[in-house]
């Protein structure tokens, strides 16, 4: 045992600084299976304190950080190599203050999502950030990668729903910028350098978040419709004819209902006919009186007239609410079964998602005949999960040799649709590529700067978002 891990026990406890290779294990794993860690250390510090500590005594010995949270992060972000100080952050997990009447609360990073959403319920307010990883993913990891989930649409992803953070800085300075103020309007916004900065510039151990009326009416419809252009005119029309109560407006692609319907137990199709492309909504309301229901069925009746919607089913029930929702989340789950998937995680303004998805599905049916497109996801924020499956009978690692060359294929027309190669998901260590790729020049190196100034000697989760 070295003096460096034994200075690091001294901080945190010995029980809480893991060094052997089955204690390590479960922090190595990482979602997708696409990688595998390797560390020196697993740290979990009780206070933002002890982490101020652990991350001076590494940033003295010059050994690098990769913080952590829930693990559920898509990119390999939170994933360590050799020799590298894995800081976990999931005991900093208290609710320090809620407060009904700033509309607030303030939790420590490793609170997890699910968590913060109840607490907020406690007080008849809603934290309104949801996305199917909220049993598992913390406060601190949502926040670092710019979470954005099902309800962008209405309420905005994570950036938009934090008022303040307190960071470890990567000399081990702590920032308490946890304001809880609507308006501050002093020079730089220095927390956005923090949301969505992956770990690379320090370490958020505690956010004030955003919170909302809790909705006292819940509208869910899952509607068949006949191409994609329909679902972004429907939307259109849903936000006009509701007084923009939509809340969630998500896409599913027939052979992603089939993918559910043939692998999640408990799953069937709702309606009686198959069709091409489904859509589910979701109206929400802080008022009650049966509106918002009378609302989706007037809007749904002239969807239907105009052929936008040709059958749909409205749940009447809390349990038909979540069969219906079970439809859309367990489709990343059901498509492990049908085998490899290549994933895209792309925007492009609302208007142009047909447009996307028509040219991406001829050039990859073209470039790799027999795959299975499975575009679903945030179409009401022009996010598309445009994800691959394998074609059928084919071997998995020899398809998923594949990824590049599909990824350059499919980020190209977004490219030219000026959209984005990574929506929500972040850069982690698996878009790398494509930053250097997409991103222009100025931009690398305007990020290099504020790496370079935050982080000089580059111990903050090294070689994720942005190469030096
Ligand atoms: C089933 C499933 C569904 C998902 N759906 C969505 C979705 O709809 N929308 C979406 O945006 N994402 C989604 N994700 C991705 C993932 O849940 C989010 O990226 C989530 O925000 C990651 O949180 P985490 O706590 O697991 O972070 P981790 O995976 O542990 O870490 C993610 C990144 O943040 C850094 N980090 C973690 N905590 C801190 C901290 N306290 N300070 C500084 N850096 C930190 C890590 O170093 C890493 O770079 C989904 C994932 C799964 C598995």
């Amino acid at each position: 045992m070295s003096l460096f891990i034994d200075h690091l026990a001294a901080i945190v406890g010995s029980q809480n600084c893991l060094t052997s290779q089955g204690d390590l294990a479960p922090y190595l794993v990482e979602e997708r299976g696409l990688y595998h860690g390797s560390c020196r250390a697993v740290v979990k510090p009780g206070s933002t304190s002890e982490v101020a500590k652990v991350v001076a005594l590494c940033a003295e010995a010059g050994e690098s950080i990769v913080p952590q949270g829930g693990r559920t992060g898509l990119c390999g972000g939170a994933v360590s190599e050799m020799g590298q100080v894995v800081l976990n952050l999931s005991r900093l997990n208290r609710i320090r203050s809620i407060d009904a009447i700033d509309y607030s609360m303030v939790c420590e990073a490793g609170v997890i999502l699910a968590t913060a959403q109840e607490a907020a319920l406690q007080i008849d307010r809603l934290f309104p950030l949801s996305l199917a990883a909220e049993g598992s993913c913390q406060i601190g990891g949502v926040i670092s990668t710019n979470a954005g989930g099902v309800n962008v649409l209405r309420y905005g992803n994570a950036r938009d729903l934090v008022l303040g953070v307190e960071v470890v800085l990567a000399d081990g300075q702590v920032w308490n910028g946890l304001k809880s103020l609507r308006k501050d309007n002093t020079g730089y916004d220095l927390k956005q350098l923090f949301i969505g900065g992956e770990g690379t510039l320090g370490i958020i151990t505690a956010a004030t978040l955003k919170l909302f009326p809790r909705p006292r009416e819940v509208e869910t419809a899952f509607c068949a419709i006949p191409h994609p252009q329909a679902a972004v005119e429907l939307l259109a029309i849903a936000r006009a004819a509701t007084g923009d109560a939509v809340s969630a407006f998500e896409l599913l692609p027939r052979i992603g209902l089939e993918f559910v319907c043939r692998h999640i137990p408990g799953c069937s199709d709702p309606l009686s006919a198959p069709s091409p492309w489904y859509v589910l909504i979701e109206l929400t309301s802080a008022r009650e009186g049966g509106e918002l229901r009378a609302a989706l069925e007037i809007m749904l009746e002239k969807a239907l007239e105009l052929g936008l919607v040709t059958d749909a089913v409205l749940a009447s029930s809390k349990e038909q609410r979540s069969a219906l929702w079970r439809l859309r989340e367990s489709l990343p789950e059901a498509q492990k079964f049908e085998g490899g998937s290549i994933k895209h995680d792309v925007s492009v303004s609302v208007s142009k998602v047909p447009e996307f998805l028509e040219r991406a599905t001829k050039v990859v049916l073209a470039a790799l005949p027999g795959v299975r497109p499975v575009p679903f996801g945030h179409i009401g924020d022009g996010n598309i999960h445009f994800n691959l499956t394998q074609p059928v009978g084919t071997d998995k690692a020899e398809y998923l040799e594949e990824w590049e060359r599909m990824n350059r294929i499919v980020h190209d027309i977004i490219a030219d649709l000026g959209g984005s190669f990574s929506a929500e998901h972040g850069i982690g260590q698996l878009k790398l590529g494509e930053m250097e790729h997409y991103k222009s020049p100025l931009e690398l190196d305007l990020m290099r700067k504020i790496k370079r100034a935050l982080d000089p000697k580059s111990l903050m989760n090294p070689g994720k978002v942005v190469r030096l």
